[in-house]
């Protein structure tokens, strides 16, 4: 199983840090696409995948840097020649969020489809399945369980548990400090979370108010806080995105979240890739092993 990072931003916009989503490839027919933000196709072509790939895409849940990106992805994976239906597993609301968007580009996507001529319009076709607490989708060899996160007032936000026979991948979502995810996150070789940084966010006039930052920092999991739940669910390795702001001090990131978390802690960048099976980790040019498994 390979983790890729495809965005590791929030909504803030940032050149190098790309709106959330992440890519689970399993191998054929079980490359899962997790979340659509800015830039998602741009970042999936430059990881050497196409929208006619994906098999599936699971919405953690519906805020805007989640899903800004879902219309585009469905265009352009028709233009690269995708002749399967989407298939898309979100909590409540997607079913209604997918059809006000495809009635919102209706007129245009009629006019397209009479002009352009393509051999197939199946790729515009979209399925919804809507998920709940506990929710399990089998692609392959591959388990995916939801798990309900807490990213209150946002109702039905999930994170995922992937499993294969040897390995086991977990994904947060965006969530403040989850009792329920953590059970689920148990002895994962690795816990993809998001986290606020607290000290890169001070209060800005015009910006965000005293308030603001309480109110945000409520439904994510600080900086302070995520090494607590990496080592509360004994992962192996503790990977870190959705990166609020984008730009901070890396080192004192590390040496904040290593205070309560022992094992490798890794400071996720887009198009980082996690292979599982060959315990390595990719970004750029660099390639590190991680020994081999027993
Ligand atoms: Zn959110
Ligand atoms: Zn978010």
């Amino acid at each position: 199983m390979k983790l890729t990072i495809l965005g590791s931003g929030c909504p803030s916009v940032d050149l190098e840090r790309h709106g959330p989503s992440a890519l689970i490839d399993c191998g054929k027919g079980a490359k899962i696409l997790i979340d659509c933000g800015s830039g998602v196709t741009q970042r999936l072509l430059e990881h050497g995948v196409t929208g006619k790939e994906i098999d599936a895409l699971l919405l953690t849940h519906l805020h805007s840097d989640h899903i800004v990106d879902l219309f585009q992805l469905i265009i352009s994976s028709w233009h690269q020649g995708r002749s399967q239906p989407q298939k898309i597993y979100g909590p409540r609301g997607t079913q209604v969020y997918v059809d006000q968007l495809m009635k919102l580009w209706k007129p245009e996507l009629e006019q397209r489809i009479a002009h352009e001529q393509r051999s197939s319009t199946k790729a515009l076709e979209v399925e919804v399945t809507e998920i709940e607490n506990g929710t399990e989708i089998k692609f392959g060899e591959m388990e995916i369980k939801a798990v309900e996160v807490m990213h209150e007032p946002v109702k039905h936000a999930f994170g995922f548990v992937f499993e294969t026979k040897n390995e086991k991948a977990v994904i947060s979502g965006d969530t403040k400090y989850c009792p329920t995810l953590i059970e689920a996150a148990k002895k994962a070789d690795v816990l993809l979370h998001e986290v606020f940084i607290h000290d890169e966010m001070p209060v800005s006039v015009g910006l965000r108010t005293a308030k603001t930052l309480e109110n945000v920092a409520s439904y994510h999991t600080l900086d302070s806080v995520v090494g607590k739940v990496a080592s509360e669910a004994k992962v192996r390795c503790l990977m870190l995105t959705h990166f609020a702001p984008p730009k901070f001090d890396r080192e004192k990131l590390l040496s904040t979240v290593s205070t309560d978390f022992k094992g490798p802690v890794l400071i996720g960048e887009d198009l980082m890739t996690l292979d599982l099976e060959r315990n390595s980790l990719s970004w750029k040019k660099m390639q590190i092993s991680f020994g081999t498994h027993d």
